[in-house]
């Protein structure tokens, strides 16, 4: 039995009519994280949730959550996890406090232990807590989606990019509750395509392309992965003319004094690029370098074409 809160082993989706969305996925989520599952449209996240939501079929290989097989034992998986699903399905004529009650109630939530209120309160919907569920803006909905994911207390809740639809103000508040729930002991795994988002919310990052893993580490080792490093240097006189070297990939004027040149650093050191500059004929008064940001990672990890 794992100690993960989610453990997938040699995981394989083939659909029908023979699209395989995931391949040999092995994949340890750690309790207590903030874990976020990566990769560009069609790479089968929501494959690899709706599997374990119980909503696809697997066609080979294991799954666990908290601990609890999803074949061996369905209704304790179940019990363990919340799903906010991508796609927004609801039925239009309950209120969002009628929902939250009915799931409940379905999961055997007894009346006295409901949270409904405040679930409801917590995702900024009170005041829309007896409100046909139609009325609700898209927003409003997905909010509502992961207060509905909650009402069973589970100890992980997934998010399949939660943020699709919602607008900066309501994103913020939801990563606000986000980790919230996480500080709260919530093990929070999400989808999503905001790299940025990723890089400032998860502890740990997978990402998946073409239905492989093909990375799986702390967020920080991910971000130290980039090959491309800038450094932003002040020299001590205004540049009239870019100098070049071969060590620069880019040069670039950020202010009258001030250069930025991004270097591959797997070939070169900012030692070299410094002693180019100086060479050119410049004084260096002040150096910074900057981390490259996951998006280089991101796109040089799924740069490979499909697999044959
Ligand atoms: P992601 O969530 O990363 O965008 P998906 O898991 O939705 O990716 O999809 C992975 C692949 O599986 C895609 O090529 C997609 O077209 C395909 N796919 C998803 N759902 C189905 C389905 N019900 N039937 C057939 N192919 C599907
Ligand atoms: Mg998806």
């Amino acid at each position: 039995m794992s100690d993960a809160a989610i453990s997938l082993d040699t995981l394989c989706k083939v659909y029908k009519g023979g699209k395989q969305a995931l391949t040999d996925v092995t994949l340890d989520i750690p309790r207590g994280q903030i874990f976020g599952l990566l990769g560009p449209n069609g790479a089968g996240k929501s494959t690899t949730i709706n599997i374990l939501a119980g909503l696809v079929t697997k066609t080979s290989g294991k799954a666990s959550i908290w601990g609890f097989d999803i074949d061996e034992h369905p209704r304790n998986a179940k019990r363990s996890i919340g799903i906010v699903p991508q796609e927004i399905v609801f039925d239009p004529f309950f209120s969002p406090y009628e929902v939250l009650e009915l799931y409940a109630g379905l999961y055997g939530v007894p009346k006295a232990q409901r949270r409904s209120m405040e679930l409801l309160r917590a995702v900024y919907l009170e005041d829309k807590a007896h409100a046909y569920a139609r009325s609700l803006s898209g927003g409003m909905k997905r909010r509502l989606l992961v207060a509905k994911a909650l009402v069973h207390n589970p100890p992980v809740l997934v998010l399949d990019e939660p943020t699709a639809g919602v607008d900066v103000e309501l994103r913020q508040q939801l990563w606000e509750y986000v980790r919230e729930l996480n500080a709260g002991g919530t093990t929070v795994v999400l989808t999503t395509h905001y790299l940025e988002e990723a890089e400032q919310l998860c502890d740990r990052i997978a990402i998946i392309n073409h239905g492989r893993v093909v990375a799986n580490q702390p967020t920080r080792e991910l971000l130290a992965m980039a090959q491309e490093k800038a450094v932003s240097v002040t020299v001590d006189r205004d540049v009239a003319d870019l100098p070049q070297a071969r060590c620069f990939e880019k040069i670039a004027l950020k202010g009258p004094r001030e250069l930025v040149v991004t270097y591959s650093k797997d070939k070169v050191n900012a030692g070299e690029v410094l002693a180019a500059l100086q060479s050119a004929g410049l004084g260096i008064v002040d150096v910074s370098t900057q981390e490259a940001d996951l998006e280089d990672v991101f796109l040089n990890l799924t740069r490979a074409p499909a697999a044959a």
